[in-house]
């Protein structure tokens, strides 16, 4: 995917800011506060963020919102890491992980499922039908049957190509490059003050089969707490689940920390146990219950969506 640096502003007609009620938040910190829905997403998802922004100034829930989100890019398939045309595992399977989390604290998440294009919206379902959190390949792929979820080949020829020029040099560790990762997770404050996020990919390019990254793990590849904010985490989700990173950027931010300095924070807590900058990229958006946002990467060429105020901009995150 080629990653352009824009700065792209919709004009949403017939919409108006939103009042959050101050009472609402649990940090009294100097940060400003931010008024009308907010939407964050990870990487140049324009569409997707516009989508979010678009719901939440409709009055949709910041759960509703953020799914959708989330689900433009699931059926993207110039998007090779996410949903529908994502880059398939060494055996040439697309696998999908996904969750959801609301501003109740409820979550949902689905690992390693195959043949079904919107994974966010079964993580949902998940959360919301069963009495479980996680469903893991087989047993949420009929989970999703029984919804009426249409099956689908998410291998694409031009992914297949791919992964057979890749068999050729196949090695048991590939290289990991900044460009093999693209999750798409989603932060949602809506018009209610209610924050809510989901998680989306396919996960790390050429993976084994069967490995999980940190995407559908809550706490790490998302994490909310409808009185302080939310997390969401891209990159090499192997680094993020050791550190929790969602959880741990959220827990700083309880403890005073803004947005920013806790995803500081969250990203040296990766480097401390690396020596030297390593070769894989993770990073981090937060945003608050005020509406204020922060993001870090380890690398360059990370980058946000931010909607607010009727204005979707792409925001160029500087590296640790
Ligand atoms: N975090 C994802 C994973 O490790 C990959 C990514 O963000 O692209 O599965």
């Amino acid at each position: 995917m080629k990653r352009r640096s824009f700065i792209s502003k919709i004009a949403i007609a017939g919409s108006l800011p939103t009042l959050i009620p101050k009472s609402l938040f649990a940090q009294d910190k100097a940060s400003p506060l931010i008024d009308g829905p907010v939407a964050v997403c990870t990487w140049n998802f324009e569409k997707a963020n516009a989508t979010a922004g678009q719901a939440l100034l409709e009055g949709k829930d910041a759960l509703t919102a953020a799914i959708l989100a989330a689900q433009v890019e699931e059926e993207n398939e110039d998007n090779s890491t996410v949903g529908f045309g994502g880059t398939p595992d060494r055996d040439g399977k697309v696998t999908l992980d996904a969750c959801v989390m609301d501003h109740n604290g409820n979550c949902g998440a689905v690992l390693a499922v195959e043949n079904v294009v919107h994974v966010a919206a079964l993580a949902r379902d998940v959360m919301e039908k069963t009495p479980h959190v996680m469903l893991a390949g087989k047993g949420a792929e009929k989970f999703a049957r029984s919804l009426d979820y249409p099956e689908t080949q998410l291998l694409t020829p031009k992914t297949k190509k791919a992964w057979e020029k890749w068999k050729k040099e196949a090695l048991f560790q590939p290289i990991i490059n900044i460009e093999n990762h693209d999750t798409i997770g989603v932060l949602c404050r809506d018009k209610a003050g209610n924050i809510s996020g989901a998680c989306s990919t396919s996960g790390l390019g050429y993976k084994m089969n069967g490995r999980i990254g940190d995407s559908p793990i809550i706490g790490s590849g998302l994490y909310i707490d409808n009185e302080i904010g939310g997390a969401v985490a891209t990159g090499m989700g192997e680094e993020v689940v050791k550190t929790v990173g969602s959880f741990l950027i959220v827990e700083l931010m309880r403890q005073g920390k803004t947005p920013q300095e806790a995803c500081d924070e969250a990203i040296k807590r990766i480097l401390k146990k690396q020596a030297g900058k390593p070769n894989f990229q993770v990073a981090y958006i937060a945003l608050d219950k005020k509406g204020n946002v922060g993001a870090r990467s380890i690398h360059q060429g990370f980058s946000y969506m931010h909607f607010n105020n009727n204005i979707n901009q792409n925001i160029k995150v500087e590296p640790i």
